[in-house]
């Protein structure tokens, strides 16, 4: 099967997901991770009608998002202080931050840059000491700091959930939720109307992701 049949399929299957799950389609966005595939795979799924694209590594972020500067790039990969430039010259929002110092090194290269750069704070709901992120009960300590930073905007949470088994990935979905929720209401309103932005769900757990 061709890229473009399988990008329809998926979006099929998320359509349906969501009318089960009780939600309106247009507020799933999917984002095709593209960091097995070269340029003309990019190629190939923008002609199939994907616009998001997800990357782990700058390395093979920056010829992609050079390349295609009108697709919405996603740095999905763990941050190095030494490539926050090439990660914020390139994407239009970054899914992994939870540490202060990044945060405000971000900060500083978005305001040399002359752009506001959206982030999303990693969560390590699951508490698995493999997953990087923020304890849930540190993150309101983040979201403060950010919210002092005039060049980074805070738009929500991502977590990964622990593979194998579907309840269990649902829970862990379930309280990135409710997190939101809650650092939404510490947030002054001009921030808080930003900060709506669930990224989880990976092939496996994508339905569980939907109805959480
Ligand atoms: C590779 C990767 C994904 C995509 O995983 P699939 O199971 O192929 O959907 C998602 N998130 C991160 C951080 C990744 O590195």
């Amino acid at each position: 099967m061709g890229i473009e049949s399988r990008y329809a399929r998926v979006l099929e299957e998320v359509a349906r997901a969501c009318e089960d799950a009780g939600r309106r389609p247009q507020d799933v966005r999917v984002v095709a991770v593209s960091k097995t595939v070269g340029l003309s795979g990019v190629q190939a799924a923008l002609e199939a009608g994907a616009h998001d694209f997800g990357e782990n590594r700058p390395d093979s972020l920056l010829p992609k998002a050079q390349a295609f500067p009108h697709a919405a790039w996603h740095f999905i990969g763990n941050i190095q202080s030494r490539r926050i430039g090439d990660i914020v010259a390139s994407s239009q929002l970054v899914h992994s931050l939870y540490q202060e110092g990044h945060a405000l090194k971000i900060n500083e290269v978005a305001m040399r840059l002359g752009k506001v750069q959206d982030v999303l704070l990693e969560v390590n709901v699951s508490g698995e000491q493999s997953k990087s992120g923020v304890a849930p009960s540190e993150a309101g300590e983040l979201v403060r700091i950010c919210s002092s930073l005039r060049y980074v905007r805070l738009r929500g949470l991502m977590t990964m959930a622990p593979q194998g088994d579907q309840r269990v990935a649902r829970e862990c979905f379930e309280g990135l939720a409710r997190l939101l929720n809650e650092l939404k209401c510490s947030m002054d309103p001009a921030r808080a109307a930003f900060f709506n932005e669930l990224s989880m769900g990976m092939s496996e757990d994508w339905r569980e992701a939907v109805f959480a």
